[in-house]
């Protein structure tokens, strides 16, 4: 059977008529002799208005029911999408998780789908029918509706797509696809026709806001192809897929910034086993992200630096949690707002030498100062002031040659 699953975020079904545009390019894959299943979020808005009324009940709002709530956005525009497919003269019909059964895993508000049961919706896909299947929710052992945390429906799309075998996997979304760079921040960015798991994996969890993380994870581990394109325009959007499906003669991929970092520096921190660690602790404790660590080597032996990052909106609670911290003893603290991390992503670094030094590089022509580095395999982070951010992504974009299609 040749299956094509098409899931459509929330913008794509935002309103009456866009539900009818996309009740049309489910018609032109039904009319190109494909099984379409078709996965639909929340009307845009829907599920944060439904959360908002949530908090108006209780501010400790029962997480089961929570999930009963928010998951009705996505009932909705199911049934809109059939509803306009049946107007249409098509056989169609929505299908809610518990329905199928869509089966997960795990807490509520943050469930995993471990479990299709493909029985009733291959029936139906052979009588000619196209099921329209919410996304974001399922449903667990004991039989209560549950969701799988916010942005959910692309991993539901990616998890339907490998239970049932699909072709093909579109997301469509309010993006042409994803890009080398903010086309908001840098008008020069270009839509990529192709993208690693891995780099897109980088890109997502940095900001890029095309897909949930989570979601391509689920690909990667699967080895499902995504197409992520608009369902405004007519253009081919971007391919993400296993490393060994590109070609390509960029050492670079993509660039990100960041927005709302800031810095945190313990200067004269005693250099003796388990202070970062308790210097660290409270603050997962209290669930405050600390991204970049660096520390210095101690020149004298005794004393050393330690510097982080962290969400802005977490600075306040950050100092108060170091300051009352009886465990560690420093000379200074020292906090900087409005810096901002900048990173180059790319397989291609892997193999090619001098990447970090033309990244180092470019940014002092500009000088551009370079406050913390990290490195992974596939990417090089720097820490800036924030001030630079566009300065820095352009002449990196320029660098690596991202500007233009051909140049490595
Ligand atoms: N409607 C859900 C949300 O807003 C799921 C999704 O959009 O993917 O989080
Ligand atoms: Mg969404």
């Amino acid at each position: 059977m040749k299956i094509v699953v098409l899931k459509f975020g929330g913008t794509s079904v935002g309103t009456i008529n866009k539900i009818k545009k996309v009740a049309e390019i489910i018609a032109s894959y039904k009319k190109k002799n494909y099984k379409v299943i078709v996965v639909s979020s929340a009307m845009s808005g829907v599920t944060n208005e439904l959360i908002k009324k949530s908090f108006e009940i209780s501010k400790n709002f029962s997480a089961s029911e929570h999930d009963v709530l928010v998951s009705s956005g996505e009932q909705m525009a199911c049934s809109l999408i059939a509803g306009r497919l049946i107007h249409r003269g098509f056989k169609s019909r929505s299908w809610l998780s518990w329905q199928i059964p869509i089966l997960t895993k795990g807490a509520h508000k943050n469930s995993r789908i471990n479990q299709i049961n493909k029985n009733k919706i291959i029936k139906y896909l052979k009588e000619g029918g196209i099921p329209i299947i919410t996304g974001f929710q399922g449903i667990s052992d004991e039989n209560r509706i549950t969701t799988i945390g916010r942005g959910g429906s692309d991993a539901s799309a990616i998890m339907i797509a490998k239970f049932f075998k699909a072709q093909r996997c579109i997301i469509y979304t309010d993006v042409e696809g994803v890009y080398t760079t903010d086309p908001n921040k840098l008008k020069k960015a270009k839509k990529l026709k192709i993208i690693s798991y891995e780099e897109m994996l980088e890109m997502a969890s940095l900001g890029a806001k095309v897909m949930q993380p989570v979601s391509i994870q689920d690909a990667r581990l699967n080895r499902i192809d995504i197409e992520v394109k608009s369902s405004f325009t007519k253009k081919s959007g971007t391919l993400i897929t296993k490393r060994s499906n590109i070609i390509s003669n960029k050492i670079i991929t993509g660039i990100t910034s960041t927005q709302n970092d800031s810095k945190v520096s313990l200067i004269g921190v005693r250099d003796k086993p388990g202070v970062a660690a308790s210097i660290f602790k409270p603050l997962s404790k209290n669930l405050i992200n600390v991204d970049m660590v660096v520390q210095n080597i101690s020149a004298n032996g005794k004393e050393t630096d330690l510097t982080f990052t962290i969400k802005t909106e977490d600075l306040n609670k950050t100092k108060k949690i170091i300051k009352s911290n009886k465990n560690i003893k420093f000379r200074k603290l020292l906090l900087k707002k409005d810096v901002s991390k900048i990173s180059v992503i790319g397989v291609g670094m892997i193999t090619t030498p001098g990447v970090t030094f033309r990244m180092f590089q470019s940014l002092a022509s500009k000088k551009i100062n370079i406050q913390v580095i990290s490195t992974s395999e596939i990417k090089i982070s720097v820490l800036i002031d924030k001030r630079n951010t566009k300065k820095a992504l352009m002449a990196l974009h320029k660098e690596f040659h991202l500007d233009n299609r051909n140049r490595k």
